[in-house]
């Protein structure tokens, strides 16, 4: 018996990185993947191909999750394709490292929008489907960047700690529908999205880690399954910090 035999997983920015490991993880907890992607058609495809291989179910679709339109859309294919959506992974996220004085209002609004508006929307929409089917579990992407801060970070770090929250209202407010709504907050984790960070920098974040790695997208995606699957049964409104321990 697999930990998500029969559930119905939508898993948002999962065309890379975090969202891509943890779609490929439920998959092979048998779950039924749903992978929303925005610009990667190519490599949500691709996943898409690479799970059919392997014998598993999924499906993808192209929503922004800024978009109040597009997210409408998602949920409507998912209505109408799936009778029911048992977990939302809310990943999709954007940073850009800026500072402060630096940081305009086009950088603001578009990282809030799409790390904070995107997770309201999906989980609203979300939120609808689970009540009446009295379950549900939403994951929603933080960082540890939204309980520490960090140089260069005011913005992404604002939009993360919303998230934590949003988490935490959330789950009262669902408890006694039997949803779950949970956080996970990762530290540097190997993806696209810090890519651009100078090799000294990352040598001396890297020095300040306890477990001497940089964390990989598997390490987010089994704490993410732990909490979809029943293991997580009782773990509600809960921020789970995924980076290896910082030391400092
Ligand atoms: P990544 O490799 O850059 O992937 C980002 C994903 O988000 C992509 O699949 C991208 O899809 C999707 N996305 C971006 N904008 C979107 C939009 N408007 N609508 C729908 N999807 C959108 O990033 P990652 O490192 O895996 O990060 C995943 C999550 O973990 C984010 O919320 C991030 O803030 C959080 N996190 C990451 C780290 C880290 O060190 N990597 C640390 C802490 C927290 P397309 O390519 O299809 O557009």
């Amino acid at each position: 018996m697999k930990m998500l035999s029969g559930k119905t997983v939508l898993v948002t920015g999962a065309s890379r990185g975090i969202g891509r490991a943890t779609a490929l993880l439920a998959a092979e907890n048998h779950a039924h993947v749903i992978i929303n992607y925005n610009k990667g058609e190519d490599q949500a495809a691709e996943l898409v191909d690479l799970l059919c291989k392997k014998g598993f179910h999924s499906s993808m679709i192209k929503a922004d999750v800024s978009s109040e339109d597009d997210v409408k859309g998602m949920f409507k294919y998912i209505k109408e394709n799936y009778s029911k959506l048992d977990v939302l992974v809310n990943n999709a996220g954007v940073m850009k490292n800026s500072l402060l004085a630096l940081s305009n209002t086009e950088l603001f609004n578009h990282t809030i929008d799409v790390n904070l508006k995107g997770m309201f929307l999906c989980t609203r929409h979300a939120a609808n489907i689970m009540r009446k089917q009295k379950s549900g579990r939403v994951i929603n992407l933080s960082s540890t960047a939204g309980l520490n801060g960090d140089v260069g970070q005011t913005v992404y770090s604002a939009s993360k700690a919303a998230v934590v929250g949003f988490t935490k209202s959330a789950a009262k407010e669902l408890g006694m529908y039997g949803i779950t709504v949970n956080a996970v907050a990762p530290g540097l984790i190997e993806t696209d999205l810090i890519k651009h960070i100078k090799a000294d920098v990352r040598d001396k974040m890297l020095s300040n880690i306890a477990l001497g790695r940089i964390g990989i997208p598997e390490d987010v995606a089994k704490v993410i399954l732990f909490l979809s699957s029943d293991l997580g049964n009782y773990v509600s409104g809960e921020v789970i910090v995924v980076d290896g321990c910082r030391i400092m």
